[in-house]
């Protein structure tokens, strides 16, 4: 007899990782970090059409010590590179970070001394959203993809036998130089 078969009817069993990460994601939000024409979209992804509200994000916060989630949208310039690196260090843990569109996650067109080449030189990104720009249905389908992650995320020793297993594949990992086509 399996064990829910003994359980009386109406009792759940779950984990604490689980319960918190269900709170986490339902209840992210995002503090204002817009950068360019990206940020554009960013923002129309708060409008009714969109509705970010639907993912308990309505809230914009202005001071990110009431925020647990960076979207960079737009290129970063070397001069706001301290900045947006100073607005993640003000906020609490746990926090994430979004990097959004081509600029932000790579420099994109920008390939130029103004322009840090990738957020990721500043602060450390969970989800890379593509496009130039991309719309508001990809950054809702990146923030989903985020949701995924917290609701999963482990805590305690299992996060850090988590952040050990996946510094190990990475330095494992088949170097980009080395890789052969698209199916190396
Ligand atoms: S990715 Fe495109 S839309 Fe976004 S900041 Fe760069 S140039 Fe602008």
């Amino acid at each position: 007899m399996g064990i829910e078969e003994k359980l009386p009817a109406g009792v759940a069993l779950t984990s604490v990782e689980r319960v918190l990460g269900l709170a986490r994601k339902a209840s992210v939000w995002p503090v204002t970090m817009g950068l360019a024409c990206c940020a554009i979209e960013m923002m129309a992804t708060g409008t009714p059409r969109y509705d970010i509200s639907r993912f308990g994000m309505e809230v914009f916060r202005a001071s990110p010590r009431h925020a647990d989630l960076m979207i960079v949208s737009g290129r970063v310039s070397h001069r706001m590179a301290p900045i947006v690196r100073r607005v993640y260090d003000s906020m609490p843990e746990p926090k994430w970070v979004i990097s959004m569109g081509a600029c932000a996650s790579s420099g994109g067109m920008f390939n130029n001394y103004a322009v840090v080449q990738g957020c990721d030189h500043i602060v450390p990104v969970d989800v890379y959203l593509p496009g130039c720009p991309p719309r508001p249905e990809a950054l809702l389908n990146a923030i989903l993809t985020l949701h995924d992650y917290m609701r999963t995320e482990p805590l305690g020793v299992h996060r850090e036998e988590a952040a050990r297993a996946a510094e190990k594949a990475a330095l494992e990992a088949t170097p980009t130089h080395l890789m052969k086509g698209l199916l190396a």
